[in-house]
Order: structure tokens, then C-alpha cells, then sequence
């Protein structure tokens, strides 16, 4: 008989229930390590909340843990080691990967974004090559937070904003607000950020944001030339149509919108105003090609506000669904962590 674990699994109709499983194993090359926190990221919500997952699958993948046995051929990792898990490096060959992009690689695998192997579970099998060990003076629940933050570095770097540049957040979530974190780690300081949320505004002025604005706070855009105090860059973390739209208007001549967040409605581009501004719009997937190292490093560093970006109050397995839609009504500002011992 195989040890069983529980997970947190999605049953359909946008609905998750916990679950005993198979605790999986360690093969030739692999780890099992203990899950210590996941985070529930805005993927796992399209997925769940929005029904695209497939029935069955274990979703999070913002996680961080122990590890507790090997597989054949490991060497290096012994029980107790605090670890994240690196994503695969692309080819290296290729025109993205020259690029500096393995996150759209030609040569990864078919990206399947309805199922995947996830972390809200108590254990999990992970290739031994893909480990970073976690900095002992960086805590395992705050190393759960290198995956979105990784996310964030490689955001900040597609965009390359000048320490002097006006940058402009649309949205205060999780990811918004660890762009903003980022953004001041290297020195960018006039960042304003828009959010409809009173709550997340003023987690965004606590991390350091230089204005916290509602939406209707921006102006509109007056006919092929800037507002009156445009941005450089503008980071769209919201997924909204509606601030994707604002965001570009209120971009500066030569000015950059990168959209991080995903959403259902689609915008409509004023391509006009690209055109007569030259301004670029770039969309931002995943890390850079050195992966989650530098995301770790900045986590260890201590430069960034972890106890303002990671909730008080980690959740069980069966707080997951309900966590989920807290933070899709932005009644929760910064990062839900899942803490799959805790057994309901
Ligand atoms: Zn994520
Ligand atoms: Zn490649």
C-alpha cells in the first residue's frame, strides 16, 4: 500500500476538496521534498475560480520546502536541506534563448496550462539538478516567495526603468506589489500605484509606494500627445481591460507598457497613440534565463518587505478555494501562503 498524503485538488465547477493521495516517489535523479508553504498565485485562481483546470489536478507552484529522501544517483541533498526548485533553462540556442527568454523557448515541451503537477500537498518529487538551496538567512516560508519573485525581476528587466524614470503599477495584488518592491530594490523610487482596493493601496504606500491613486484618478489622454505628467513605464499587473487601456494613456513619447497580469476581457489598443508616442508594449512570461537564482539572492538580501508581501496567516489545504476568492475580491493585499501539514 502507498503512503498517502492529502492535497488540495480541483473537483470541477471552480470547486477544490481535499483529497488523500499517493505521496509520490523519489526516481532515479529525484528528490521528495515536504512542502513548507505555497503560495497561491493568479494562475492557480484563473484555473480554479474560472473552471480551466482539469478536474483532478493539484495546482500551486509557488513553493518551498525540506527535503526528506532521495532517489537513486542523487548526491548532495540530504534530509533536512531547505530547497526551492529552479525552473528548467531553455535550449540556449534558440532565437528566444539568445534573446535572454527561455521562458518562450522553442525547444521546452508543449506548454500545458490546464494541469500540472502542483504543490498544494503535503509532498512533492522534484528533479535533484533543478534544486537551489535556500540562504540561511532567508526562512523557508519566505523562500516560497522566489517564484513570483522571479517573476517580478525578470518583469523589471524586460522593461529596464532608469532609477529617475516615473513608473506607473495598475494593480496591487500580489504581483503588483512585488513589482513595486523590486522596482525600489534597484534604486526606482517614483513609482505610483493605481488600484480600485483602499486595502492595497495602503499596503502599496507601506512598501513604499511615491502615490497611491484610485483608477478614477487617472486622467484622460489628450489627442497624440502625453498627459500632463506621464510615465515612462507602465506595469499592468491587474489583468483588467480597463487598466490596461488607462495604463497606456498615460504613458509618455518612447514609453513602455508591460502587461504581467492576465485577464478574460481583452483590452482595446489605442494604436494611434502608439504610433505618434513610439510607444512599446511588451508582455512578460516567467523568468529570466538565469532563473530563480537572482530572485533568492534579492529574497536573502533582505531588501525586500517579505512580512509586508506574505500574509500574516497561512492557510490549510481546505482554506485554499476560500482564500482564493478573499484575493479575487481584493479583500487580501499581499501573498496567501498554503501550509499543506496542517491537516484539516
Ligand atoms: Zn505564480
Ligand atoms: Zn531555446
Amino acid at each position: 500500500m502507498a503512503e498517502m498524503m492529502p492535497a488540495a485538488v480541483y473537483v470541477g465547477d471552480g470547486q477544490m476538496a481535499v483529497q488523500d493521495l499517493p505521496v509520490p516517489v523519489a526516481g532515479p535523479g529525484e528528490v521528495l521534498v515536504e512542502v513548507a508553504q505555497c503560495g497561491i498565485c493568479g494562475s492557480d485562481m484563473h484555473l480554479v475560480l474560472e473552471g480551466y483546470a482539469r478536474p483532478g489536478t493539484v495546482l500551486g507552484h509557488e513553493w518551498a520546502g525540506t527535503v526528506v529522501a532521495s532517489g537513486d544517483g542523487v548526491t548532495g541533498w540530504e534530509p533536512g536541506a531547505r530547497v526551492v526548485s529552479n525552473p528548467s533553462a531553455g535550449c540556449g540556442r534558440c532565437r528566444p534563448c539568445r534573446r535572454g527568454r527561455p521562458s518562450v523557448c522553442l525547444e521546452r515541451d508543449p506548454p500545458d496550462y490546464l494541469s500540472f503537477g502542483g504543490a498544494f500537498c503535503r509532498y512533492v518529487a522534484v528533479r535533484a539538478d533543478r534544486l537551489l538551496r535556500i540562504p540561511d538567512t532567508l526562512t523557508t516560508r519566505a523562500a516560497a516567495l522566489t517564484e513570483p519573485t522571479a517573476i517580478a525581476v525578470h518583469t523589471v528587466n524586460l522593461a529596464q526603468p532608469e532609477t529617475d524614470d516615473r513608473v506607473l503599477i495598475t494593480g496591487a495584488g500580489p504581483v503588483g506589489l512585488l513589482v513595486l518592491s523590486v522596482l525600489l530594490a534597484r534604486g526606482v523610487t517614483d513609482v505610483t500605484v493605481s488600484e480600485p482596493s483602499a486595502l492595497r493601496r495602503a499596503r502599496a504606500a507601506a512598501i513604499g509606494a511615491a502615490a497611491v491613486i484610485s483608477p478614477d484618478d487617472l486622467g484622460a489622454a489628450p489627442l497624440g500627445r502625453p498627459v500632463d505628467e506621464p510615465f515612462a513605464v507602465a506595469f499592468e499587473c491587474s489583468g483588467h481591460a480597463g487598466a490596461s487601456q488607462a495604463a497606456l494613456d498615460q504613458l509618455d513619447f518612447a514609453g513602455t507598457l508591460v502587461f504581467v497580469g492576465t485577464g478574460r476581457e481583452m483590452p482595446r489598443i489605442n494604436h494611434n497613440r502608439m504610433i505618434v508616442l513610439e510607444l512599446t508594449a511588451i508582455g512578460a512570461y516567467n523568468y529570466d534565463d538565469d532563473g530563480f537564482g537572482p530572485a533568492l539572492a534579492l529574497l536573502a538580501s533582505g531588501a525586500l518587505p517579505t512580512d509586508l508581501l506574505i500574509e500574516p496567516d497561512d492557510v490549510p489545504l481546505d482554506g485554499v478555494i476560500d482564500a482564493m476568492q478573499r484575493l479575487a475580491r481584493g479583500e487580501i493585499p499581499g501573498k496567501v501562503m498554503v501550509r499543506p501539514q496542517e491537516v484539516p
